[in-house]
C-alpha cells in the first residue's frame, strides 16, 4: 500500500482519492480552498458522469436527497445557426444539472468518508512539492484543474432565475446548446436548467470559444456574451422575465490535445490537469471522475 498525495479536490482529485483510499492506500487530499467552493461550469451531468458518480455510491437518489439544488433533464436542443433540432430521450431521465458548489462538496465528502485525510494548502510547483515531500509520499496525483493543464478554450457563465411559466414547458427539463457563428467555428451558447425553487427556474447560461478565435476577435468576452444573449432568438425572449442575475464569471477550459503527457516519474495528472475535457461538447466532469476511477 502506498502513501499518496492528491493535490486538488475537485471531481477528479476527490474521485481519485476516494478510489485510492477504498483500495487501502494512505491518501492525503490537498486543496487550496475550503469546501464547499464554487467552480464556474455549465453544471451539466451526462450519463457518463452519472455512472462515474454511482461508483462512489453517489446514486441519483442520493443526489436528490442531499443536494440543495438539482434538476434532471430528459431532452436536448441543438441549435445550429438558424435551425433547431429538439430530441426527447426515450429513456426518461438521463442526466441532471447540479451547481458545482453542491456537486463538488458531495464528492469531496465521499472521499473523506472513504478515508482521505483533508489538508488545506496551495501547491504551486508540483515537482518541488514532490521532492520536498519525497519521504512522506510515494506518489503524487496532480488534480489542480486547468491551472496544471493547458488552457485552449475560454468561457463565461452566469445564473438567471425566472418564473417557470415564462419558459415553454418543453424547455423545462432540456439542455440547450446553440452553435453561433459569432463565436467562431467551435464556440457555443448554453442554457441549462439547474434548479426549481418556489416556481422560479434557475438557469445556467454561458458561452465559450477557443482561445485562438478569442485572440483573433480581440473582443472582451463579457461584451461578446451580452451581445449574443441580447440578439439570440431564444435567450433574448427570456431576458425581460429574468428576476435575478448573478455576477458573470470567466473561466478557462482544458480540452483534450494530442500527445498529452499525463505522467512524469511519480506524478500523475487527472481531469483538467491532464486536459481531459471533450473538445466537442465541453464535457469534463465525466472524464474527470471515470478516468480517476481507473
Ligand atoms: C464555463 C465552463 C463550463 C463547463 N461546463 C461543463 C458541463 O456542463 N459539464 C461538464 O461535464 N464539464 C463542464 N466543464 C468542464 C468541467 O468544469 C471540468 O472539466 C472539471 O471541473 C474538471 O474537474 P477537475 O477536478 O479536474 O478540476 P477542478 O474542478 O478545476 O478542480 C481543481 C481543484 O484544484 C484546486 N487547486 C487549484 N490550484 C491549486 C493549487 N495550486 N494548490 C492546491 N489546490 C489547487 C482547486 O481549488 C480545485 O478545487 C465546464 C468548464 C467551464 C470552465
Amino acid at each position: 500500500m502506498y502513501k499518496i498525495a492528491v493535490v486538488g479536490a475537485g471531481p477528479s482529485g476527490a474521485s481519485a482519492g476516494y478510489h485510492l483510499a477504498k483500495n487501502g492506500h494512505h491518501v492525503t487530499l490537498i486543496d487550496k480552498e475550503s469546501f464547499p467552493r464554487d467552480k464556474p461550469c455549465g453544471d451539466g451531468i451526462t450519463p457518463q458522469s452519472v455512472r462515474g458518480l454511482a461508483t462512489m455510491g453517489i446514486e441519483r437518489e442520493y443526489v436528490k436527497k442531499f443536494a440543495s439544488e438539482y434538476h434532471s433533464w430528459n431532452s436536448a436542443l441543438l441549435g445550429i445557426n438558424d435551425r433547431d433540432y429538439f430530441y426527447k430521450f426515450s429513456d426518461g431521465d438521463l442526466g441532471f444539472c447540479i451547481p458545482r458548489y453542491v456537486l463538488d462538496h458531495l464528492i469531496y465528502e465521499r472521499a473523506i468518508e472513504a478515508g482521505c485525510i483533508p489538508h488545506k494548502q496551495s501547491v504551486n510547483n508540483i515537482s518541488q512539492f514532490s521532492s520536498d515531500f519525497k519521504q512522506e509520499f510515494d506518489y503524487i496525483v496532480d488534480a489542480r484543474g486547468i491551472f496544471a493543464g493547458e488552457c485552449n478554450l475560454i468561457a463565461i457563465r452566469e445564473y438567471w432565475s425566472l418564473p417557470l411559466e415564462c419558459l415553454p414547458s418543453k424547455y423545462h427539463s432540456s439542455l440547450q446548446v446553440y452553435f453561433d457563428i459569432s463565436l467562431g467555428i467551435s464556440g457555443y451558447l448554453w442554457i441549462f436548467p439547474v434548479a426549481l425553487n418556489d416556481k422560479l427556474l434557475k438557469l445556467n447560461v454561458g458561452c465559450g470559444y477557443t482561445i485562438k478565435e478569442y485572440k483573433q476577435n480581440k473582443k472582451n468576452l463579457i461584451s461578446v456574451f451580452e451581445n449574443i444573449i441580447a440578439n439570440h432568438r431564444f435567450a433574448s425572449n427570456l431576458l425581460p422575465h429574468v428576476v435575478t442575475r448573478t455576477k458573470k464569471k470567466v473561466y478557462p477550459l482544458a480540452m483534450t490535445k494530442w500527445n498529452n503527457k499525463i505522467c512524469d516519474r511519480n506524478i500523475f495528472k487527472v481531469g483538467d490537469a491532464a486536459n481531459l475535457t471533450d473538445p466537442l461538447t465541453g464535457e469534463g466532469i465525466g472524464n474527470a471522475i471515470s478516468k480517476s476511477a481507473q
